[in-house]
């Protein structure tokens, strides 16, 4: 199982552990006051929620200033929307339990929270571009004598005059890419460093 399939899987995972911390919290308490217990089981899953969240795919997060204050903004957001949503329930369906609202509020602000992080955390498209400029290896080199031919117009070296088809070029970038591959892959041996 790949580190990613393994994230999605557990991302799936979220919502029944969250009805388990909600539950675990919820039931002891429910005895004593109604809305006391809501709010505390609410409170206490909306954080497990965003500490399981954030621990999950923080990593794959590209963390600009503009992305972090839109997560907090699109946070709050979500907490308005859900007494909002709360507040409206309570008045549309006439249930004037105030533990009703906290329910029902919890849960569409943790519902619309998660999207909205979604959203604001994928890649974007620039973003993307240039993470592929940046991995791809977009040097070319003259095969015979190793002058830097990148950005040229010709497929012949300034430096030895030698000529190529682009084949030949590409071919030769192949070909010195796997000698580069093979070298790091030693490196990185255990036991090798020390030598
Ligand atoms: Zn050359």
């Amino acid at each position: 199982m790949t580190s990613l399939l393994a994230r999605i899987l557990l991302s799936i995972m979220l919502l029944p552990l969250a009805v388990v911390v909600y539950l675990a919290v919820l039931l002891p308490l429910t005895r004593g006051n109604d809305e006391v217990a809501f709010t505390a089981a609410t409170s206490v899953t909306a954080v497990f929620v965003a500490i399981y969240w954030l621990m999950l795919w923080r990593r794959s997060v590209q963390w600009t200033l503009s992305r972090v204050s839109l997560t907090i903004a699109g946070s709050v957001g979500c907490l308005f929307a859900g007494v909002i949503a709360g507040l409206a329930a309570m008045g549309v369906s006439g249930i004037r339990d105030e533990a009703f609202g906290v329910f029902i509020g919890g849960l569409v602000g943790a519902v619309l929270w998660l999207p909205v992080t979604i959203l604001v955390w994928r890649e974007r498209p620039a973003e993307r571009a240039e993470r592929i400029r940046q991995s791809a290896s977009d040097v070319l080199f003259c095969p015979r004598c190793g002058y830097n031919m990148t950005g040229l117009q010709l497929a012949r070296c300034p430096e030895c005059g030698a000529q190529f088809t682009l084949n030949e070029l590409f071919a030769a970038q192949r070909h010195q890419h796997e000698i580069a591959d093979a070298a790091s892959s030693a490196e990185e041996r255990p036991g090798r460093a020390s030598v």
